[in-house]
């Protein structure tokens, strides 16, 4: 059966600690997902094809204030009420917390599955507890989510290590994917991709650039090594400022089009 999946757009960068410009990716996404330079077929053979099985809304409007989480939120549950699943382009990696409030609450067993160079799992960073180095801290804290699985994590810290100590995170370095794709959930899963998480050499388009990362294809790998159903995905973290040539807008649409692919057609 062919689902709908909904595209959304979160255009902000205004959790970005460092530097802005994430605002600016969807638009930079979606011209690399439907270029002339490429066919919309994934690896999967499903053609992505815009109002049939995907329902491309645009950019959802925000504020940049404390009322963009909610704003998200419910832009997000309003799919779900609409039996579709939802690929989300960021902006910066504050918006998986609202997006997964979502999911959480139609969702009673969701476990995530999360690339990134960062654990992003302080209680607050410089004094802004919905920074997006804090996400996963709220999810785990507020939300019915227990199973968290991180790849390509090369930037711990101590007070993040007690965190994820203390929830029971599974971590992998960008040396253990093997390993990670054997810990992969089963059950009810939601994919969330920190272009960070790739090495600087295939994604330089990035404000925090980590040397020693993943390749296009490990994160392909682990999309695929997911034993469970994918009911809701993001890609966050694009800078355009940061980018060399589109070339991280075109990863980035990659692996927006195979997530879509396998949420179109999977369980
Ligand atoms: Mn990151
Ligand atoms: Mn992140």
């Amino acid at each position: 059966m062919e689902r709908v999946v909904a595209l959304a757009g979160f255009p902000t960068d205004a959790n970005s600690s460092y530097r802005r410009g994430p605002a600016k990716a969807p638009a930079a996404i979606r011209s690399a997902m439907w270029s002339e330079a490429g066919n919309p077929y994934a690896e999967n053979g499903t053609r992505l094809q815009p109002s049939r099985n995907v329902a491309d809304l645009g950019d959802v409007e925000l504020c940049e204030d404390s009322g963009d989480r909610e704003r998200i939120e419910s832009a997000v549950a309003a799919q779900l009420d609409l039996g579709r699943r939802v690929l989300s382009l960021g902006g910066d990696h504050s918006i998986t917390y609202p997006i997964v409030s979502a999911y959480a609450k139609r969702y009673d067993d969701l476990q995530i599955v999360h690339v990134d160079a960062h654990p992003d799992l302080y209680a607050e960073f410089s004094g802004n507890r919905y920074s997006h180095a804090c996400p996963f801290a709220r999810i785990l804290e507020d939300t019915t989510v227990d199973s968290l699985v991180q790849i390509g994590i090369r930037t711990m810290t101590p007070p993040q290590r007690e965190f994820a100590q203390r929830y029971g995170v599974n971590v992998y370095g960008p040396g253990d994917v093997e390993q990670a794709c054997l810990a992969l959930p089963n059950g009810t899963v939601y994919v969330t991709i920190d272009l960070d998480g790739l090495d600087p050499a295939f994604a330089p388009g990035v404000s925090h650039r980590e040397p020693g990362g993943l390749s296009v294809r490990d994160v392909l790998r682990i999309i695929a090594a997911i034993p469970g159903r994918i009911v809701g995905a993001d890609v966050v973290e694009l800078n355009p400022d940061c980018d060399v040539d589109g070339l991280t807008a075109g990863v980035a649409a990659k692996l927006a089009r195979e997530l879509a692919a396998v949420m179109i057609g999977g369980r």
